[in-house]
C-alpha cells in the first residue's frame, strides 16, 4: 500500500460513509460514529501494517540467544502475526524465532534500532545515602 493507494482508500472511505449516511438519514450520532470507526480502523489497520512492515521483516535475529534461557534461537520463517490495536487491527508478516531449548518463540519487534539518545534505564539514578536521623 503506497501513498496513492492510501489516498484512494481514504477517498473511498469518504464516499462509502457519505453514501451510508444518505441511506440512514435517521442515524444517531453514535451510529454514525460506529460506521466511521469501522472504516477508520480498516484503513488505519492497513496503514499500520504498511508502516510496521517498512521497518523490517524481522529476519535479522538469526544469530541471537534466547531472552528466556540464553539458548540458540532459530529463525522459523515468516508468520503472519495478528496485531490488535485501538487504531485498527493489522496482520503483519514477521520473522518468527524459536528456541529449541525452552520452547520460547517470539516475533522480534524490529531491527536493532539505534535511538540516537541515551537509553533510559530503570532503577535508581545515582546512589542515594539516606541521612539518618
Ligand atoms: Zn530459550
Amino acid at each position: 500500500m503506497n501513498k496513492e493507494a492510501f489516498m484512494t482508500a481514504a477517498g473511498r472511505m469518504y464516499e462509502e460513509l457519505s453514501a451510508w449516511r444518505g441511506e440512514h438519514k435517521q442515524a444517531s450520532y453514535d451510529e454514525i460514529a460506529a460506521q466511521v470507526t469501522q472504516w477508520r480502523q480498516r484503513l488505519m489497520g492497513q496503514l499500520l501494517a504498511e508502516l510496521a512492515e517498512q521497518e523490517g521483516q524481522g529476519e535479522y535475529l538469526a544469530e541471537r540467544s534466547c531472552p528466556q534461557c540464553g539458548g540458540v534461537l532459530h529463525y522459523k520463517g515468516k508468520k503472519v502475526r495478528g496485531v490488535g490495536h485501538a487504531e485498527g487491527s493489522a496482520k503483519i508478516e514477521r520473522g518468527y524465532h524459536h528456541c529449541d531449548q525452552c520452547g520460547h518463540g517470539f516475533f522480534p519487534s524490529g531491527p536493532d534500532v539505534a535511538t540516537g539518545g541515551p537509553q533510559l534505564e530503570s532503577g535508581d539514578a545515582g546512589q542515594r545515602h539516606p541521612t539518618g536521623g
